[in-house]
């Protein structure tokens, strides 16, 4: 059997502690044991890590970008056993997988221009004879844990920026599919990064726990689902450390009644149903607004899932692969079962999919459910699966309260070809990210990523400038250089101004 080991200086083998089970989701067998971290673990790599990180952070930003930009050709260059390798353990289709990368990729692209935006701010003669400046400096040892639905986007948005602002950066990434950030960080060493500045440390709840007490560690990004999330951010924050945590969603596709219906249906089903509908930018909810829009979206739904095609993650035609276990499909078709109890009706039901010649693989046919309503537990949760609900409109101002009221507030999209309603939909909806005209509005690298609401806790986003934030702190100097004759102006006594 394959062991996934963690990626730390000075550690192999891992030693005889607890494994975790790494299935492959189109045969539903096991097909690797990750090792399970300990404190221990976790002490020698930031016992690396705190090794390492003055030299990196001396090393000049260019330089740091060099290696950000060689790292970015060797993943190019590797990609299509990256992908491969990150299908066979979550289940999305291969293209998908490389989506994946790429926009981790786009990160580290951003990250190339890390001497530009590290440039801090100066004041010539903010007083007599007085400059000030700032400086943005790393925080030392930062720690990111990250969810199964991305193993290289985000991974790559958190040690992208951490590791190009000066910092060390050990990654939990999720044990359902570690292999991926494992190969990610050999890779950066081959890039040319020291070692001891990107390590990966597996495990889980007690792996968090630890880095989440850990003394050395400044900063712990998290992405994963919202309870954890707020649990994680609580007890970082307790221990005195800089936390942001993204959580959960239930993003919303608000269909106006002048929408191209067409083209709805077309970014819908990719929307709703792509990656089994395990993203958090996913589209589950689909809001149309008066009652002729909800006929015809739901007459134009049905045919385009009809031909929805489940594959395995190899399978070029296919639109969506397997979840990625069996306790997820279990916990999908559980709330589907919970839906159709609390009397929404299930218009098309995928429980009970089996793929032909891969019968245990962990498959689940789309699901569409229409009339559901805000009183139900099925709509105010994140299901996180191949299942699209409508949720029926009276009118714009209903349509804008529905996500707007939600817990979760990552995601939302209008369609539209009307420009003043688009506009005030994105100035009035209380959500983190709005699409207008496009399903899926994940910020390119050098814009944010975050929601609001329930989807994340703590105050700055993923990458662009505010992920640079995250990671570095300010330093202002005041500095005053006299001529060598004693001038207090009578003020020593006075806090100083600059009047
Ligand atoms: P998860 O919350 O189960 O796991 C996330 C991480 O937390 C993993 O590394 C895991 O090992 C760790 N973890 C799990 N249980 C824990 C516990 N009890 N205590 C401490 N740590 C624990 O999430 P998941 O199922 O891997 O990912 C799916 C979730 O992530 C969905 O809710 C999805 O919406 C969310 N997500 C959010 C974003 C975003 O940016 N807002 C992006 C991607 C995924």
């Amino acid at each position: 059997m394959r062991i996934i080991d963690h990626h730390i200086v000075g550690l192999s083998g891992g030693g005889a502690g607890r494994t975790g089970d790494v299935f492959d989701p189109n045969t539903g067998l096991v097909q690797a044991q990750v090792t399970l971290g300990t404190q221990a673990t976790l002490d020698t790599a930031v016992a690396a890590a705190l090794k390492a990180q003055p030299g990196w952070a001396a090393t000049n930003p260019q330089r740091r970008a060099r290696v950000m930009a060689e790292f970015k050709r060797l993943v190019d260059l590797n990609i299509d056993e990256l992908a491969e390798l990150l299908s066979s353990e979550h289940g999305k289709v291969i293209a998908d997988s490389k989506g994946d990368i790429q926009r981790g990729l786009e990160v580290i692209e951003f990250c190339c221009g890390i001497p530009h935006v590290m440039k801090g701010e100066y004041t010539q003669g903010a007083g007599p004879g007085i400059d000030v400046y700032s400086m943005r400096q790393p925080l030392g040892i930062g720690a990111g844990i990250t969810p199964f639905n991305f193993p290289a986007m985000i991974p790559l948005w958190m040690s992208g920026v951490a590791i190009a602002t000066g910092n060390a950066f050990i990654l939990k990434p999720s044990e359902r599919d570690p292999s991926v950030p494992v190969r990610l960080a050999q890779l950066f060493a081959e890039a040319g990064l020291p070692e001891g500045i990107l390590q990966v440390v597996h495990g889980d709840k007690e792996m968090v726990d630890a880095i989440l007490d850990h003394p050395e560690i400044a900063a712990v990004s998290f992405v994963g689902s919202s309870d954890i999330a707020h649990y994680v951010y609580r007890r970082g924050v307790a221990a005195g450390k800089r936390v942001q945590a993204m959580g959960g969603a239930k993003n919303h596709g608000i269909v106006m009644p002048d929408a191209d219906l067409d083209q709805v249906v077309a970014d819908l089903s990719g929307a709703a149903f792509g990656s089994a509908g395990e993203r958090c930018m996913a589209l589950p909810v689909v809001v149309p607004v008066g009652e002729k829009t909800a006929i015809a979206l739901r007459e134009k739904l049905l045919p385009a899932i009809a031909k929805l095609r489940i594959g395995t993650s190899t399978d070029k035609d296919a639109d969506y692969g397997p979840v990625v276990n069996a306790a997820h499909r279990a916990r999908v078709e559980g709330w589907i079962q919970k839906g159709v109890d609390e009397g929404a009706e299930l218009v098309v039901d995928g429980r009970g999919f089996a793929l032909q010649g891969h019968e245990k693989g962990f498959f689940i046919g789309p699901s569409l459910f229409d009339h559901v309503t805000t009183a139900m537990e099925s709509y105010k949760e994140e299901i996180f699966g191949p299942v699209l609900q409508i949720v029926r409109a009276d009118d714009f101002e209903h349509a804008l309260r529905l996500p707007s009221e939600h817990q979760y507030g990552n995601g939302v999209a209008i369609f539209t070809r009307n420009g003043h309603a688009a506009r005030e939909f994105a100035a009035r909806v209380n959500v983190g990210m709005v699409g207008i005209n496009v399903p899926i509005p994940v910020p390119v690298a050098y814009h944010t990523f975050g929601g609001w609401k329930r989807s994340a806790f703590g105050d700055t986003n993923q990458h662009g400038m505010e992920g640079v934030k995250f990671w570095t702190k300010v330093k202002t100097v005041t500095q005053r250089w006299p001529d060598g004759g004693v001038d207090d102006g009578g003020n020593a006594f006075v806090i100083p101004t600059m009047g």
